[in-house]
């Protein structure tokens, strides 16, 4: 195979180099490990779900809000830009983007915050590690193994925080969380552009669907000044252009800093290669007026936005709906679909409840709802 990787900075992760796979597998004659990795990802049925699951707004509220799907596909994209700027690996920082959402239950936090409620007795649930456990095991896509076999680097990115009792019992790749040790640039790349992607686009969001509005919007400076400078390039501009031209220059000026901040950090940290990376402090990053600035905006979007009556409705429903399945699964098991029905040596009941409703879609999540609590509704 041609060397796909000489343009890469020493520090970057090389395919060629990867800590490999849980089950070794021939080499494949046309790609690399990591776009094998991304090739999977996409292939696999949690991806596809993703397409269905609630970021903020509850899918059927719009066809123009974000999906998860949508999510990923930005965060990616943003994520790839940075990393051929830097020299890194651009299939390898693809796959964790993709990949980083798989584990996310139907209904956004919400839904996420009422599983682990559900689940506090039982070890809790974890979005990041369920990610995870749907590349390591949930996914049933070959004969040989479990999960999706996918190399170290990727699911060293996929997991981004973790406790200290499950890092414990993650082998290798928990090691980190117990040595404060840092992951791949890759790795940590893809986590700063999903903070970019969701920021902006919750922005963008949150004016469409009006729970935001321009005037509540002139608190947030980074906003202000992107704002007052397309108003200038464009006097009299207004409505949509407006507002994707203010977004689109708010997404550049963080990007920009990202590669600025970061390129600058790596030449004082020196780091010959992705092991001295992780001995390093974490090296990409913002600079810090305008990691301020995105704090007081993400601040602005917790308060006004996530935390707007509606969205809080909706985040009851979705709440009420998930404590209900997780409750009368946990009643009796004879209702859960035979596959979640635990059996001797195989993951407790309520882990496999929870397997179950993380996997679902909203309106699958809602149908089944229905499902289990109409009476004349069909099973
Ligand atoms: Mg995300």
């Amino acid at each position: 195979m041609p060397d796909l990787e000489s343009h890469l900075a020493p520090y970057a992760s090389h395919a060629s180099q990867s800590r490999g796979r849980l089950h070794a597998e021939p080499a494949s004659t046309s790609r690399s490990e990591f776009q094998r990795d991304r090739d999977r990802v996409i292939h696999s049925t949690a991806f596809r779900r993703l397409e269905y699951k609630t970021q903020v707004f509850v899918n059927h509220e719009g066809d123009l809000f974000r999906t998860r799907l949508t999510h990923s596909l930005e965060v990616a994209q943003i994520a790839r830009s940075i990393a051929r700027q830097l020299r890194l690996n651009e299939d390898l920082v693809e796959a964790i983007s993709l990949a980083h959402d798989l584990g996310h239950t139907p209904f956004g936090h919400a839904g996420q915050d009422a599983l682990n409620a559900c689940m506090k007795e039982h070890g809790g649930f974890e979005h990041n590690l369920q990610s995870l456990l749907v590349v390591d095991q949930l996914e049933e896509r070959y004969g040989g193994f479990d999960g999706l076999n996918l190399t170290f680097e990727t699911r060293e990115g996929i997991l981004k925080h973790c406790s200290r009792a499950n890092a414990a019992a993650l082998g290798p790749l928990g090691k980190r969380f117990l040595e404060g040790t840092q992951p791949s640039l890759e790795a940590q790349l893809a986590n700063l552009a999903d903070e970019i992607a969701y920021n902006n686009h919750d922005i963008d969001d949150g004016l469409r669907s009006g729970l935001l509005t321009l005037e509540q919007m002139q608190q947030v400076p980074m906003w202000e000044r992107h704002r007052a400078e397309v108003e200038a390039a464009f006097p009299g501009i207004g409505g949509r252009r407006l507002i994707n031209e203010t977004v689109r220059r708010m997404i550049n000026t963080l990007i920009v800093d990202l590669i600025d901040t970061t390129s600058r950090n790596i030449a004082e940290a020196g780091p010959r290669n992705v092991d001295e990376v992780r001995e390093a402090r974490p090296l990409v990053a913002f600079s810090e007026p305008i990691r301020q600035e995105a704090q007081t905006l993400k601040r602005f979007l917790f308060q006004h936005l996530y935390r707007h009556y509606l969205v809080m409705r909706m985040s009851a429903k979705a709440q009420r709906i998930i404590s209900d399945l997780f409750a009368a699964f946990s009643d009796d098991p004879r209702l859960l679909p035979p596959q979640y029905q635990a059996s001797v040596g195989g993951p407790d009941q309520a882990r496999l409840i929870a397997h179950y409703i993380a996997g679902m879609t909203d309106r699958y999540a809602i149908r089944e709802h229905r499902r289990m609590f109409a009476v004349g509704e069909q099973n």
